[in-house]
């Protein structure tokens, strides 16, 4: 007669080894190993399985939960180097935007430019990346380049409207050019 592994539903073979619970439902021991991982009752009839059963696969079931333990520690580990490296970095980019500020009250705004220039504003949706077309805006503006200032801050704006020093600098920009109505539009929604 044939018998069946109430768990993969194949035929248990004489080869394969296989136990039963406590009313003879058969499963191989395979099967069973990664079934006691989640229940330690007969998945057909809910019987438990006895103790002798479940001690023999004792130390599979610490293994499996030691093994998930650790993946776990891991998963945990790689989240807080994340979280230390975005600290770091947002704390580079202070420094950084620290840096830029000396060079623009020290108005040498080509310069500051320049090194604006290394980073990146492709990413708009970046609030370091919004921060870097703003200044690059105000330094436009602070050298009379208000083209190009209105330039960079109208895509500013229209990507992040809540941008108060945005449309400032907007508003001067566009005074600057003697476009008062576009002004007044700009310095409206400084707040
Ligand atoms: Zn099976
Ligand atoms: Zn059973």
């Amino acid at each position: 007669m044939v018998t069946y592994c109430i768990i993969c539903h194949l035929s248990i073979k004489g080869i394969d080894s296989s136990y039963v619970c406590p009313n003879g439902h058969p499963a191989h021991t395979d099967c069973l190993k990664e079934w006691l991982l989640h229940s330690s009752n007969c998945p057909l009839c809910r019987e438990p399985y006895s103790n002798g059963l479940l001690d023999k696969f004792k130390d599979f079931i610490k293994l499996r939960e030691d093994e998930k333990l650790a993946t776990l520690d891991n998963e945990l580990k790689i989240e807080e180097l994340r979280k230390m490296e975005e600290v770091t970095s947002k704390m580079i980019f202070l420094k950084f935007i620290e840096s830029i500020d000396i060079l623009i009250s020290e108005q040498e705004y080509d310069y500051a430019l320049s090194r604006l220039e290394l980073h990146e504003d492709a990413n708009l949706s970046n609030s370091i990346e919004q921060d870097i077309l703003f200044l690059k805006g105000k330094i436009n503006y602070l050298r009379g380049r208000y083209d190009l200032a209105i330039n960079q801050l109208f895509k500013l704006v229209k990507e992040k409207y809540n941008y108060p020093d945005g449309f400032s600098y907007l508003g001067k920009a566009y005074e600057a050019l003697g476009l008062d109505d576009k002004a007044k539009w700009a310095y409206e929604r400084v707040n």
